[in-house]
């Protein structure tokens, strides 16, 4: 009678184990997005703003 909901991919499952997840796959799948965004946090990004502000302009007036 405990149904929950997978973060990932949204269904509905009964297993333990994995939770807030249906499944490993699932869990896996969400580590990996977890990753590669806290991988671009801003902070070592404030270096390469420095170097090229109007670089990433001009690309933006070809468009
Ligand atoms: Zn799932």
């Amino acid at each position: 009678m405990s149904q929950k909901i997978c973060t990932n991919c949204e269904r509905s499952f009964d297993t333990k184990g994995f939770e807030p997840f249906c499944s490993k796959r699932c869990a896996d799948v969400d580590l990996h997005h977890w990753m590669q965004g806290s991988y671009v946090i801003p902070g070592s990004g404030l270096d390469v703003e420095e170097n090229a502000p109007s670089f990433t302009s001009s690309q933006d007036d070809e468009r």
